[in-house]
C-alpha cells in the first residue's frame, strides 16, 4: 500500500497559543565527551543584561503558555543561571514549563541552593538528564537524582544503552527503578544502526532490552493518505521517526517560528533548530520587536531531513486543507 504523510506533529501544538523555545544558553561544558559536536569551552558567557532583553522579548509575545528548553553545553554552568530562571519565572508567571537539559554534574551545593531558591516552582522546572559514561560517576548521579525528586522535582533520565557499557547500564537501571517515584521517568534508549539494533549487543543484552524497554509517550501524530484515499493516523516518538527515516518533510508547510523558535548561543533567533547556524536577521540579545520578526504563516520546508527531535514535534502539513481536515479524519476512524 503506497502511503504519503499529509500531516505530522505534536497534536497538542496544533491550533495552540503556546510558544516553545529551544535556547542554547552556553556551549561551555565541564565534560568533553568524545562523541559531542556542540561543546565549546572557548566562547565567553553572554552578559546578563542581554539575557534580560531576551526575556523581555519572550514576554512581549503574550502567549497563554510557554515552554523553554535550556540546552548547552551544560546550561547550569552559565554563572547566573539561577538568576535567569528567577527572572523568567517572575516575569512570565505560572504558565511556563522550563526543561533543563543537564548532565547533573554540578557539586551537591549547587542543587541544594537551587532547591532552596525555587521551592515554589517545582511544578514549573523539569530536569532532563543522561548519564555520560566517559565522565559521570554512578553514585553521585543517582544521589543527585534522589535529592531532586525528594524535593518534588520531575526528573527524566534518558538512559543510553551503550553496548560497551551494558553492565553499568543494567546497574543504573536497577538502582533507578528501585527509587520508585512518580517524579522519576526513565527512558532507556537502545542504540540502533539503520533499522536494526546495534550489532555489538550480546544475546543477554537483547533480552534485557526487551524486558526493560519502557515506551516513551508517543505525542507525534502522523496522518497518512493512502492510494485508496483512506486516511490513517499513527503515533510515534521523535526517536522512532528518526530511526524509521520518516523525517523528510521537504515542500510541506511547516509551522516553524509560529509556536516555537530557537535561540543560539550568540542570541540569533531562528524559526527552528534546523535553521541554526544559518543567517538570522534577529538577535534576541540586542534587538527589539521579536513579535514582528516571527512568521505568522507556515513556511515551505526547504530541507530534505528534519534532524532535531524538537523540530520533528512542530506541526507540518501538505496543504492547509490537510491541516484542517484532521478533526474530520479522526471521526472517520
Ligand atoms: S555532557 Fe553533553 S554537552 Fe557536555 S560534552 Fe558531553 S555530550 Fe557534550
Ligand atoms: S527541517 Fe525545519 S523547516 Fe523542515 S520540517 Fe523540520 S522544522 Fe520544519
Amino acid at each position: 500500500m503506497s502511503k504519503e504523510i499529509i500531516k505530522i506533529g505534536d497534536f497538542t501544538r496544533f491550533n495552540s497559543s503556546s510558544m516553545s523555545i529551544n535556547w542554547v544558553i552556553t556551549r561551555t561544558c565541564n565534560y568533553t565527551c568524545s562523541y559531542c559536536t556542540v561543546y565549546d569551552n572557548t566562547a565567553p558567557f553572554t552578559p546578563f543584561h542581554q539575557l534580560e532583553n531576551a526575556v523581555k522579548q519572550i514576554k512581549s509575545l503574550d502567549k497563554e503558555k510557554y515552554q523553554i528548553i535550556f540546552t548547552g553545553g551544560e546550561p547550569t554552568i552559565y554563572p547566573k543561571f539561577n538568576d535567569l530562571l528567577e527572572l523568567i519565572l517572575l516575569s512570565i508567571g505560572q504558565n511556563i514549563r522550563i526543561n533543563v537539559v543537564t548532565n547533573l554534574s554540578r557539586a551537591n551545593s549547587f542543587y541544594k541552593k537551587f532547591v532552596d531558591k525555587f521551592q515554589n516552582f517545582n511544578k514549573n522546572i523539569y530536569f532532563v538528564t543522561s548519564f555520560h559514561f566517559e565522565f559521570a560517576n554512578k553514585n553521585s548521579f543517582i544521589q543527585k537524582i534522589k535529592f531532586l525528586i525528594n524535593s518534588n522535582y520531575n526528573v527524566t533520565v534518558n538512559l543510553m544503552a551503550s553496548p560497551p557499557h551494558m553492565s553499568l547500564v543494567k546497574e543504573l537501571m536497577s538502582e533507578l527503578k528501585n527509587i520508585n517515584s512518580k517524579f522519576l521517568n526513565i527512558n532507556p534508549i537502545a542504540i540502533r544502526s539503520g533499522n536494526s539494533l546495534d550489532s555489538r549487543y550480546k544475546k543477554e543484552d537483547l533480552a534485557w532490552l526487551k524486558e526493560n524497554f519502557i515506551q516513551e509517550k508517543k505525542p507525534i501524530e502522523v496522518t497518512f493518505s493512502t492510494k485508496e484515499n483512506k486516511p490513517i493516523i499513527k503515533n510515534y516518538t521523535a526517536s522512532e521517526m528518526n530511526t524509521l527515516r520518516m523525517t523528510n518533510f521537504q515542500d510541506m508547510l511547516c509551522e516553524a517560528g509560529i509556536n516555537n523558535f530557537s535561540i543560539d548561543v550568540d542570541g540569533k533567533v531562528n524559526k527552528a533548530v534546523c535553521f541554526r547556524r544559518r543567517d538570522s536577521d534577529f538577535n534576541i540579545y540586542k534587538d527589539d520587536n521579536l513579535k514582528k520578526h516571527l512568521p505568522k504563516t507556515p513556511i515551505t520546508c526547504p530541507f530534505s531531513r528534519c534532524n532535531c527531535n524538537d523540530d520533528i514535534h512542530i506541526p507540518k502539513y501538505k496543504n492547509t486543507n490537510s491541516k484542517h481536515s484532521l478533526i474530520n479524519i479522526k471521526n472517520l476512524l
